[in-house]
């Protein structure tokens, strides 16, 4: 674990001038004594630190690099699924970044070169940094379920776990489906991005199914032994709104696609559609900058400044990492980790130590189109990591509507805070 000495000062001012010595991209201006700070990725957490780098010291010169023209959020998808929300609604534009200063390039950085301090575009041209700022979100370990990347090229397996053109091709097949059909959801082992996602997913097509095609079936084929997060409150949902309706299995893990059928361990089961999430691991970038550390999957960071454990210079934000005790894979947290990275970065930047932070996660999941469950937590540093506060947070006592107007509260300022 890093310490923060003087040392690490000294390099740092050392990398500054090595980076200082790389041609820019055309168009990315800088100030004359501005440090410059890269980040990978307009998510939920890239974005954020973006945003509070330039909000908290506008000298630094920060470029985001994004492959996607905009940001398109994964939640608030699941009711895109159910019709109660649209596409429109999850999309956002990086004009608010711009406005604070953050210089977005659209492109994907294909390599990283951490002794140099510089990273490769895919259309060509290297780019310094002082700082790297690496949040890629996830990508899939699609090898794990045999036969899925030749029946998603074809159509008959989506997973619709980035949000975007997949949420959009799946709610076309939920409504193509005749009456009577079945709708199969695979959920991966933990940890997978967003614990309590696969059951609001259930709870949105049921919703649809009762209200569009009531002789429909919603069949949940969960790898885990039982329901992740919020298991009472949502066993309670399906039971009072959606009877019939859901048939949920637990310890049941996807092996392989075929047409029309997903393979268990000891079965084949047979649905019309087939909504598979493999396995994930941290987004391509962080295998080629060597950031992985655990399990070939998962990046390792310092708590107090989220840089790497690996690689010094670059800090690892989000879905990305390999979790601290009790802390989920959310949107609510990556908006954390590019908090505490933008801190950081400013006071490193300055010769100074990070503090550690204190954070608080808040999930909401929609049970229905008007009612809502929430679970939240707080957590703070112990001298090694950051661990759950005993006795803070904790789920709602009942699923409302209450919850639902605070969830699309949450999900508006989430928004603005990250890329606003
Ligand atoms: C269905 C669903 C529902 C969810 N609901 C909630 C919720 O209600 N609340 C909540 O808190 N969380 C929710 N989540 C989880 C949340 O979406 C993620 O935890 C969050 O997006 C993680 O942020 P991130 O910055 O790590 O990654 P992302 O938000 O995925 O951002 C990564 C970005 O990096 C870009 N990128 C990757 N590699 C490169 C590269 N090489 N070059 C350039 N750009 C690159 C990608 O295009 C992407 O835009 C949900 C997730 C799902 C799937």
């Amino acid at each position: 674990m890093s310490t923060y000495g003087r040392r690490d000062f000294l390099k740092a001012g050392a990398a500054a001038a090595v980076a200082a010595s790389f041609p820019l991209l055309p168009g990315c201006a800088t100030t004359p004594s501005g440090a410059r700070v890269v980040v990978i990725g307009g998510g939920f957490g890239g974005a954020t630190a973006a945003k509070y780098i330039r909000l908290w010291d506008p000298s630094i010169d920060v470029v985001l690099v994004e492959r996607e023209p905009g940001f398109t959020s994964c939640p608030i998808s699941n009711l895109v699924l159910a019709g109660y929300a649209s596409m429109r609604e999850i999309s956002h534009g990086y004009d608010g970044l711009r406005a604070h200063g953050v210089q977005v390039v659209q492109d994907e950085v294909v390599a990283v070169d951490a002794a140099k301090r510089t990273l490769r575009l895919a259309r060509g041209g290297d780019l310094g940094y002082e700082r790297l700022v690496v949040s890629p979100g996830i990508d899939f370990m699609y090898n794990e379920i045999q036969g899925y990347e030749p029946a998603m090229q074809a159509g008959g397996v989506l997973h619709a776990w980035k949000a975007g053109p997949q949420t959009e091709a799946l709610r076309a097949q939920l409504e193509q489906m005749r009456d009577g059909g079945v709708y199969a959801l695979s959920i991966p082992l933990a940890p997978y991005r967003c614990p309590p996602g696969p059951y609001e997913r259930v709870s949105m097509v049921a919703a649809y199914f009762k209200q569009a095609k009531p002789r429909s079936k919603v069949l949940v084929l969960d790898a885990n032994p039982d329901v992740t997060s919020k298991g009472g409150l949502f066993k309670r949902a399906w039971a009072d709104l959606y009877k019939g309706l859901i048939e949920y299995r637990g310890n049941a893990k996807a092996i392989g696609v075929s047409p029309g059928a997903i393979r268990l361990e000891v079965e084949d089961v047979k649905a019309d559609v087939l909504n598979v999430v493999p396995p994930h691991r941290a987004g391509d970038i962080a295998v080629k900058a060597g950031l992985i550390t655990h399990n070939n999957r998962w990046c390792e960071v310092d708590w107090r400044s989220m840089e790497s454990k690996k690689v010094p210079g670059i800090h690892v934000l989000g879905d990305a990492t390999l979790s601290a005790p009790g802390m989920p894979k959310s949107g609510s947290m990556a908006n954390n980790h590019g908090k505490i990275a933008a801190a950081a970065i400013v006071e490193l930047l300055r010769g100074r130590a990070p503090e550690p932070q204190k954070i608080i996660n808040t999930c909401y999941s929609f049970v229905s189109q008007k009612e809502a469950i929430r679970v939240s937590s707080v957590h703070q540093w112990d001298g090694k990591t950051l661990t759950p506060v005993k006795g803070a947070g904790g789920v709602s006592p009942a699923r409302s509507e209450a919850e639902a107007s605070f969830a699309w509260n949450w999900a508006r300022t989430i928004w603005a805070d990250s890329v606003g």
